[in-house]
């Protein structure tokens, strides 16, 4: 049994994030958005069976009802991209920005209506396990985002500046980043 704060939260998602474009199905079959490549979504009817990520597919048990096999995969995302998230971090933090925070607490979760948070009081950046679906460069994107808030605080001119500059990209908000991506 899932919470229902939960099925809530994926509510959010999917209405933030327009989430069934990028992670959909229906009795045994679909396909979700893993790291920015479209993946075959298998559902078994093995409800022992793991999470098997190949190159093209993802085979996992089916579960009743849409929420809690979007929850059942992302509780699995949390489990075993914890270190995959969290070294990426660290890596941007250390490369990109030429400082070193310690104590810098990292966690990996479901977010409501944010792909990542930073409490820079706290010395914490929160990541949305939902980024598992886009491309390494918009996670970076994020992950910088997010890193470049412990410094600066608002979205004001230094802040874009800063961001800007590491991405000189034409893309600011995420929206246009999953726009390229479920295109
Ligand atoms: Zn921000």
């Amino acid at each position: 049994m899932f919470l229902k704060k939960e099925n809530h939260k994926i509510d959010l998602l999917k209405k933030n994030y327009e989430a069934r474009l990028l992670f959909n199905f229906d009795n045994n079959s679909g396909f979700l958005f893993f790291f920015g490549k479209k993946m075959n979504l298998i559902l078994t009817n093995n409800s022992n069976q793991e999470i098997i990520i190949d190159s093209n597919s993802i085979t996992m048990p089916l579960i009743e009802g849409y929420h809690n096999q979007v929850i059942f995969f992302y509780n699995y995302i949390i489990k075993k991209y914890y270190n995959f998230f969290n070294n990426l971090v660290f890596e941007i933090l250390e490369q990109d920005f030429k400082y070193k925070k310690e104590n810098l607490v990292f966690c990996l979760k479901f977010l409501k209506t944010k792909l990542g948070i930073c409490y820079y009081q706290k010395n914490k950046i929160v990541l949305n396990v939902f980024l598992i679906h886009l491309n390494l460069t918009a996670i970076k994107f994020i992950i910088t985002h997010e890193i470049l808030h412990l410094k600066y605080h608002k979205h004001d001119q230094l802040f874009k500046k800063n961001l800007l500059k590491k991405f000189p990209l034409n893309y600011y908000n995420i929206k246009n980043i999953l726009d390229k991506i479920s295109i």
